[in-house]
């Protein structure tokens, strides 16, 4: 299904010329861009977002037995000891309870599985938890066990899709959220945009690698939200996060809104749409606003599928053209006034040649989400 070399080389000089006659370029991104990250498609069977919600659902079920668990075995221990007070009372001259004995009683309480004697040991030999605070205004009172833990460590690694076949994509077996970089893609796009030849970009990607590129937050609107971004349940303020959230769905969390133009008693919660929310308003405002003007959308790595992200581009067919990407067809191929069935990066490498754009790298030391002076701090627009 991929054009050939000679026929993608054809549409690329075809879409550098356009792009070069064009007033204003707006580029439609999807998850095929972030492929080569090793970050697998977003919702098929092993797509992000089935495979961390069920990785996360079965955290917390374990985490609620584990929780019931240690209310019964405290439940017991309350009673045990009072009836070892009682003994005691009566016994004077016997001098305390054996600590550990050997038939599975501790302190006094008989245990009938190894997991509880397990557990009464792990209580016993681990030091008091420090409640982790990757949010500087995370109260230290927040239970660690009420959400998922917010240790990179434990947020799972997005398991790999099918073998990828593309000799130029850098596929990781395992990737994690909080260690996937930008790719070629990616960067071509913020590098496109300094140089003007594109205006705005218009991600369904909830990877938050647009960020990690360092792109102003004026050239993007992100409209399935950011795995590395918080925002206000009240006034809407997005704060950058150092490891991806916890959560996912809009669930609020018990951090205070920290925005610096007046106090705002609103709280954070993690901005990944579940199915049925609503798209963001503020996003949503953006994306309008420029595809009114724009005379080119360009659609990347996207199947256009998801409403109402599918239809955007094609709201600029009055006065321009819509421009199709992707590796595989999608069913508004037949609209578009040129497809290429490539991979991004390798048309983007060609694109960038084309129009003489370099391609900066992506730099660490630039990402907005590993610089702990912008931790917990506002993503302006
Ligand atoms: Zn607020």
């Amino acid at each position: 299904m991929f054009d050939c070399p000679s026929d993608v080389s054809t549409k690329v000089s075809q879409l550098a010329t356009w792009i070069s006659q064009s007033k204003c370029v707006v580029v439609h991104c999807g998850a095929g861009i972030s492929t080569s990250a090793g970050i697998p498609d977003f919702r098929g069977p092993k797509g992000v977002w089935t495979v961390e919600e069920k990785e996360r659902k079965r955290r917390l079920a374990e985490e609620k037995e584990r929780k019931k668990m240690e209310r019964e075995l405290k439940k017991r221990k309350k009673v045990d000891n009072s009836i070892i007070e009682v003994k005691i009372e009566v016994e004077e001259d016997k001098k305390g309870v054996d600590a550990h004995d050997n038939n599975g009683i501790v302190n006094g309480i008989q245990l009938n599985t190894m997991e509880e004697m397990e557990m009464v040991k792990q209580e016993e030999s681990v030091p008091p938890s420090v409640p982790s605070s990757d949010h500087p205004s995370d109260p230290p009172s927040d239970p660690p066990t009420d959400h998922p833990s917010d240790h990179p460590s434990d947020h799972p690694s997005v398991p790999p899709s099918d073998p990828p076949t593309d000799p130029t994509a850098q596929f990781r077996s395992s990737i994690t959220f909080d260690s996937a970089e930008p790719t070629f893609t990616h960067m071509a796009l913020i590098s496109l945009l300094k140089s003007k030849y594109i205006k705005f970009i218009i991600s369904q990607n909830i990877d938050g690698l647009f960020l990690k590129g360092n792109i102003s937050r004026r050239d993007i609107a992100e409209l399935h939200g950011n795995f590395f971004l918080d925002e206000c349940n009240l006034c809407h303020t997005r704060f950058i996060r150092n490891t991806s959230s916890p959560t996912m769905g809009c669930v609020v969390s018990s951090v205070t809104c920290s925005r610096q133009s007046r106090p705002c008693r609103g709280q954070l919660r993690d901005t990944i749409l579940d199915w049925e929310d609503e798209l963001p308003l503020d996003e949503m405002k953006w994306a309008d606003k420029w595809m009114r003007e724009c005379d080119l959308a360009i659609c990347l790595g996207t199947t256009l599928q998801i409403q109402p992200a599918a239809s955007l581009p094609f709201r600029c067919k009055k006065k321009g053209k819509v421009v199709i990407v992707n590796l595989q067809p999608t069913k508004s191929d037949a609209k578009a006034d040129l497809v290429i069935h490539d991979y991004v990066d390798q048309v983007m490498q060609l694109l960038c040649d084309r129009l003489q754009v370099k391609v900066d790298a992506y730099q660490v030391e630039c990402d907005p989400t590993k610089d702990e002076k912008r931790m917990g701090k506002q993503w302006k627009r």
